[in-house]
């Protein structure tokens, strides 16, 4: 062939003319399949814009953004001018928020995942309940999650599936396994001694526990997930009683900082919950019988309190139905109510509070019916807005790129019917979601 290009032959050069053509069909058919937001700039038209860091309602308002998906400019729609060959978006009817954030999901789980049901279900096929439910929590206005809990990895997948854009989904932080002690919440506790079964992040003992660390960050986790103490939804442990020691606790938030990762605690115990905030620990989950001297020790280290207070009305109406154990559910009818006021209460003494639901003990995909829960207990739907939206952003440390509509954030935008000011409630419908400058649903184009 080299001889044939060559040749001075016209025969020869018809061909080469041909190949260089059926090259450039090529790159131009790439292109085109892309997805907008890499091909070309856009401007959102907002009848209303929420500003979630002033909490003040702006009208009339354009968000620009450039062909990256990043937002170059978000102002009054007078003298906001985008560039030329800007895709326009009218939402002119509706109101904009940034898109929300979920620091506490597990993606790969569904409700009827808990007790012995769950046993049946193989790490591949979680993966593809991820997929799923990765969809789902988009759809729902979630643009970023922080998953807190997956087996073999799924998430890891699931996040790099999404990044690849083989999938829909949020942007993920994964934490992979949790780690946990022997027998604790975040074992697998169902089986008896002969299966010789346990859960993959369980370690013992500070020096077990860093090697834990590294080996989940070795395998691709953004932050470590650990439990404190006791849970809702585990066999044969109790939510208040502590399980990782303070020593253990101090070597895992020490090695995991050190890797340049935060960690997440799930913590119901009014013990484990003091001794996670004093060894460091960046988040505290669920936070259920936190007392005074918690809230204090709370302020005093900067820690955020995640506060799942939606799930437990599911847990008690569908829990048994989707398999639940007998014993979480009289777990969840003791601490279900105590969790609220002490939200309440917690909210009320000025502590930091990141919008974290523990979606998949629920289904996915209603997330945002937590919003109307905190304002029952004690929030202004703005405070709730902005627990999801830049505490969220500042918890996991993204607040440079999401949590906000400014520039330089990315693109991830939506929109809703009404007033989320005066009812949250139309959180739960969200219509429009944009995540990186690509359009992923508009419900208000249909009409
Ligand atoms: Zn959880």
């Amino acid at each position: 062939m080299l001889q044939g290009f060559a040749s001075d032959d016209s025969k020869h050069r018809g061909n080469l003319m041909r190949r260089i053509l059926s090259i450039l069909c090529l790159v131009l058919a790439v292109i085109v399949t892309t997805p907008l937001a890499f091909a070309a700039p856009g401007a959102v038209r907002c009848g209303k814009l929420l500003d979630v860091r002033s909490g003040r309602m702006l009208t009339d308002q354009v968000i620009v953004f450039d062909a990256n998906g990043t937002i170059t400019a978000v102002g009054p729609a007078a003298s906001t001018s985008a560039p030329s060959g800007a895709v326009s978006i009218d939402l002119s009817s509706a109101t904009c928020l940034p898109g929300l954030i979920d620091v506490h999901t597990h993606l790969t789980g569904d409700p009827n995942s808990s007790g012995y049901q769950g046993l049946g279900i193989s790490v591949p096929r979680e993966a593809i309940t991820g997929a799923k439910n990765a969809r789902l929590t988009l759809r729902a206005g979630f643009t970023t999650v922080r998953n807190v809990g997956a087996s073999g990895y799924t998430d890891v997948a699931l996040r790099e599936g999404i990044d690849a854009g083989d999938i829909e989904g949020p942007r993920m932080l994964v934490s992979g396994p949790p780690l946990g002690i022997t027998g604790g919440h975040c074992d697998d506790n169902l089986l008896p001694f002969e299966y010789h079964h346990k859960a993959e992040g369980v370690a013992d003992g500070p020096w077990a526990a860093r090697a834990k660390v590294r080996e989940t960050v070795k395998y691709g986790a953004d932050l470590i997930k650990i439990c404190a103490s006791g849970g809702v939804l585990s066999k044969g442990d109790q939510p208040g009683t502590p399980q990782y020691t303070l020593e253990e606790m101090q070597a895992i938030a020490e090695e995991a900082h050190k890797l340049g990762r935060k960690v997440a605690a799930h913590a119901h115990g009014t013990q484990s919950i003091k001794d996670a905030i004093r060894a460091g620990i960046d988040s505290i989950e669920h936070s259920s019988l936190i007392d005074d001297e918690g809230i204090a020790l709370a302020k005093q280290h900067g820690t955020y309190l995640v506060f799942d207070i939606y799930n437990d009305d599911f847990i008690l109406q569908e829990g048994a139905k989707v398999g639940m154990l007998p014993e979480s559910i009289e777990k969840e009818k003791k601490i279900g109510r105590l969790q609220r006021e002490n939200f309440r209460h917690a909210f009320q003494s000025g502590a930091k509070m990141a919008f974290g639901t523990d979606s998949g003990v629920y289904p996915h995909g209603d997330n945002a019916k937590q919003f109307a829960k905190m304002v029952e207990w004690g929030m202004k739907p703005i405070d709730g807005i902005q627990a999801a939206t830049i505490r969220a952003a500042d918890l996991i440390g993204w607040s440079a790129k999401v949590g906000a509509l400014e520039p330089d954030h990315f693109a991830d935008v939506i929109a809703v019917s009404g007033d989320p000011l005066s009812d949250v409630h139309v959180l739960e419908s969200v219509k429009f979601v944009m995540k990186n400058g690509a359009i992923v649903r508009n419900d208000f184009s249909a009409k």
